[in-house]
């Protein structure tokens, strides 16, 4: 099944693959992005059949555009949303154009005929703000945010996907309305602007920290999360639908990236810390810099997350974490981003 599908965020990296693929597919693939002045740099790093790629500028804050970008669509990925690279002051500059941009997105999609709109959310508005140490989770848990270690971003998250629910209950029609929630998406780069999210990997690859925090992630693949947008797009019966994006067993601390880039890639891992930073350590440097303090509650957290459900519903076949570490560290090595 192919048609005429709109993705929102079209500059971001789960979108470039996620496009990719759609046009692999046989889809005729719409894009929104801010500005079109960035439409020659995002064709060149897509590269793509142009003919079968349409760009529109449209902000998350701003109506402008959604109605010109949505029509003739039969489908909708909405993917834009901020990820603050640094620590935001305010949330709100994270929250109000997540949540807005969300209802946004749906009403131009409903208002067009859209008949389905698969929502990129996160394990972020799934894991957080929890005050029983309950290190398991599936798609029925939500994210407290009156708790204590929710940040802005899972906040933002959080409160974007709760709105796009209580909308599409409310308002939301005939548009089917599915979610899929990535855990932290790692895999090879299209250009050399890349996603926050290979940070973990690049900075135990560079050795940016002297030690290892005692800190753990839900890896995926950006190829898979693509790859499981599409499904959650043309699957039968998804309404309502929530399916969280994570490799099986994907739980990795810091220090098992580090060993995994060690044993396989040896001839680059010179800089790789070996040694762990003691919890204490960390507290420390926390008290001077904001972006560690958000990782605080972090530390010794397990989380583990299971892709049962996408695996069953959706015949998704995730790879390996590790595959994903290692490719992620080849891509940095060969697009020069990172010198070992
Ligand atoms: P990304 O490369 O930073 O993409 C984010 C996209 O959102 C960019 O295209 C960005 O446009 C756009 N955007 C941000 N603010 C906007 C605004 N006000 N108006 C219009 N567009 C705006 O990050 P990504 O990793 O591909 O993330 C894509 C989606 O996946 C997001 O919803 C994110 O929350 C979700 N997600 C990501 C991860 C992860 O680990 N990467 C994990 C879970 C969920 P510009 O290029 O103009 O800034």
């Amino acid at each position: 099944m192919a048609g005429v599908v709109l993705v929102t965020g079209g500059s971001g990296y789960i979108a470039g693959f996620t496009i990719r693929q759609l046009i692999e597919q046989g889809w005729t693939v719409r894009a929104t992005i801010r500005n079109l002045r960035r439409e020659a740099e995002v064709r060149d790093w897509l590269k793509v059949d142009n003919d079968r790629l349409s760009l529109f500028a449209a902000d998350l804050t701003s109506d402008a555009g959604w109605a010109e970008a949505m029509a003739g669509c039969s489908h909708v990925v909405h993917m834009a949303s901020p990820i603050p690279a640094h620590h935001v002051k305010d949330e709100n500059e994270l929250i109000v154009p997540a949540r807005d941009g969300a209802l946004r997105a749906l009403r131009f999609a409903r208002d067009a005929g859209v008949t389905r709109l698969v929502m990129t959310s996160s394990v972020a508005a799934i894991f957080y703000g929890r005050t029983a140490d309950k290190d398991s989770f599936t798609e029925a848990d939500w994210t407290d945010i009156a708790g204590g270690d929710v940040s802005a971003y899972a906040k933002s998250k959080t409160i974007a996907e709760r709105a796009a629910r209580d909308w599409i209950a409310a308002e939301g029609g005939s548009l089917e309305f599915v979610t899929v929630n990535p855990g932290l998406v790692l895999g090879p780069l299209l250009g050399t602007d890349f996603s926050p999210s290979l940070e973990a990997v690049k900075r135990v690859l560079e050795g940016a920290y002297p030690a290892l925090p005692d800190l753990g992630f839900n890896l995926v693949d950006v190829r898979d999360v693509a790859d499981l947008h599409i499904r959650a797009l043309t699957a039968p019966d998804m309404s309502g639908e929530r399916f969280m994006a994570v490799a099986p067993h994907g739980f990795l601390r810091l220090a098992e990236i580090a060993a995994i880039l060690c044993e396989r890639l040896p001839d680059h891992a010179g800089k790789v810390p070996t040694r762990r930073m003691p919890n204490w350590a960390m507290r420390i440097v926390s008290l001077f810099d904001p972006v560690i303090r958000q990782m605080i509650g972090e530390l010794g957290k397990t989380r583990h997350a299971e892709p049962t459900h996408a695996i069953e519903k959706l015949g998704w076949r995730p790879r390996p974490a590790a595959d994903s570490v290692v490719d992620t560290a080849k891509s940095l090595i060969a697009m020069g981003v990172s010198k070992v």
